[in-house]
C-alpha cells in the first residue's frame, strides 16, 4: 500500500541543448565549415533583409573561424583578412 513515488530525478532534468555550444568561449558550435557557412549565410541574409525594410537588427556576424579549443567552427565580428585582431591572437608576445 506503499504508492507514493516521488521522482526528484525526472524533475530536475536538465534540458539538452538545441546546438552545442563551445566550452571556452560560449559560442554556438558548428560542426564543419559548411554548416558554419550555412549559418553566416543565413545570418548575413537575415541583416540585408532587416536593413532594406528599414528595420532593426544586431547582426554584426562577418565570417567563420576554426576554433583550436572545440575544434569546431564558430562565426565572429571582426573582419580582418589575415585575423589580426582577433581575440586572443594580438596578445601573443
Ligand atoms: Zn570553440
Amino acid at each position: 500500500m506503499s504508492s507514493s513515488r516521488i521522482d526528484i530525478r525526472t524533475s530536475r532534468r536538465r534540458p539538452r541543448p538545441h546546438r552545442s555550444t563551445c566550452p571556452d568561449t560560449g559560442k554556438i558550435r558548428y560542426r564543419d565549415a559548411r554548416e558554419a557557412t550555412d549559418a553566416l549565410q543565413y545570418l548575413l541574409n537575415q541583416a540585408n533583409l532587416a536593413d532594406e525594410l528599414g528595420g532593426l537588427h544586431t547582426i554584426r556576424v562577418q565570417r567563420k573561424y576554426a576554433c583550436k579549443s572545440c575544434r569546431g567552427w564558430h562565426l565572429t565580428s571582426w573582419a580582418t583578412p589575415d585575423g589580426r585582431g582577433a581575440p586572443g591572437v594580438a596578445l601573443a608576445a
